[in-house]
């Protein structure tokens, strides 16, 4: 945290400002040789630099940006991949990464094999060059074994990439468990404010990372400055956003699982989720997101849409509460399972009204 809070400090001279500037440029200066680190808008970005550099510390590796989560996931995924290459993926994880890889990776003769997250720590994993994991997984929030996987996929010759979304660095860091990658959409809880599409690759395989570089550069999937600086200014915050979101989330599981409304309840931190065990061992706490069953599909919409404490959106990790019913998306859910983000509302606040709209369902 302090290498991320105080990481311009050494580097500011006196008059500078204590927060990075926001480059607006396409164009450098550029007499000579174009060989300099900042020939064009597309190569870097001294914006791009300073939010990598913040993410970098907390990944503990090198770390690249681009202007959205899949954009960072495909990158990743091109880095990796040579044509007829083997993926290994979870069926359960963020849908339009399996969307991705279907329509646009299996014309290269790229195989992609999916399976169940709570299945992938036993799952074989001989032949496949990239292993894919997102965990906890969303919207099940089953665990997988980052480090078993990893073990037993390098043994066989492949690398591990951890889709981190869900975690963040600061609750769970697949490159210390041995993943070769890490990639995030820090449109969630990174950036934390609902208002920037974001991501990162972090790696600490110097040959990967140029080619997530190389990625980057030919294909033009570069970040606007300005969003550089609202996920770096958001990041600033993402610790105390992350204690009180996991402080609410907690709060929430154990009101969902003694609530009669609610019929079951997943959150890793439930001491009877079949995650339980898993998140004990690898993460620092067990998150923010909640999904919850109840007895119908309407009672799940009057839930999220009566209640006041509640914004009805999709996605997770803002400072606001929100759910939504990930079936109306077509995820393998049933038709009542709600996906709940905790906000950064005062705790008593938020339970008092979240248990209103309960009683009244
Ligand atoms: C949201 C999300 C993505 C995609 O991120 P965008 O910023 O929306 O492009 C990828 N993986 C997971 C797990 C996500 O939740």
């Amino acid at each position: 945290m302090m290498a991320l809070l105080h990481g311009r400090a050494g580097r500011l001279s006196k008059g500078e400002s204590l927060t990075p500037p926001i480059v607006n440029a396409a164009k450098y200066a550029l007499p000579g040789s174009p060989d300099h680190p900042l020939p064009y808008g597309r190569y870097d970005n001294p914006t791009w630099q300073s939010v990598e550099s913040a993410i970098g510390a907390l990944e503990d590796a090198e770390t690249l940006c681009f202007p959205s989560g899949m954009a960072a996931v495909t990158a990743a995924i091109m880095a990796s991949l040579t044509p007829k290459s083997s993926v290994l993926i979870p069926s359960d994880g963020y849908y339009t990464v399996r969307v991705l890889l279907q329509e646009f990776f299996h014309q290269h003769e790229i195989s992609v094999t999916e399976v169940p997250t709570r299945q992938l720590t036993d799952h074989d994993v001989e032949g496949f060059d990239l292993v894919w994991l997102e965990t906890p997984s969303n919207p099940g929030l089953d665990i997988c074994d980052i480090a078993a996987i990893a073990q037993r996929t390098h043994a066989a010759g492949g690398l591990v990439c951890v889709d981190n979304t869900t975690a963040t660095p600061l609750l769970q860091r697949p490159l210390g468990l041995g993943a070769d990658i890490t990639v995030s959409s820090d449109t969630k809880a990174i950036a934390g404010h609902s208002d920037v599409l974001f991501g990162h690759v972090s790696s600490r395989n110097g040959q990967i990372m140029e080619r997530v570089r190389q990625w980057r550069k030919l294909s033009g999937s570069t970040p606007g400055p300005a969003e550089a600086y609202l996920a770096y200014r958001g990041l600033m915050t993402l610790e105390l956003r992350l204690s009180r979101m996991c402080d609410n989330a907690e709060a929430l599981a154990n009101l969902f699982y003694t609530h009669k409304a609610v019929k079951s309840v997943r959150f890793p931190g439930l001491a009877d989720d079949p995650s339980y065990g898993l998140c004990s061992k690898q993460m620092m706490r067990p998150g923010f997101v909640i999904g919850l069953t109840f007895g119908s599909a309407s009672t799940a919409e009057s839930f999220i849409n009566d209640c006041p404490a509640i914004f009805a959106a999709t996605s997770f990790g803002g400072i606001q509460t929100s759910a939504e019913r990930r079936a109306r998306w077509g995820d393998a859910v049933p038709e009542s399972y709600v996906r709940l983000s905790a906000g950064c509302e005062p705790t008593t606040a938020l339970i008092d009204t979240i248990r209103a709209t309960l009683d009244s369902l």
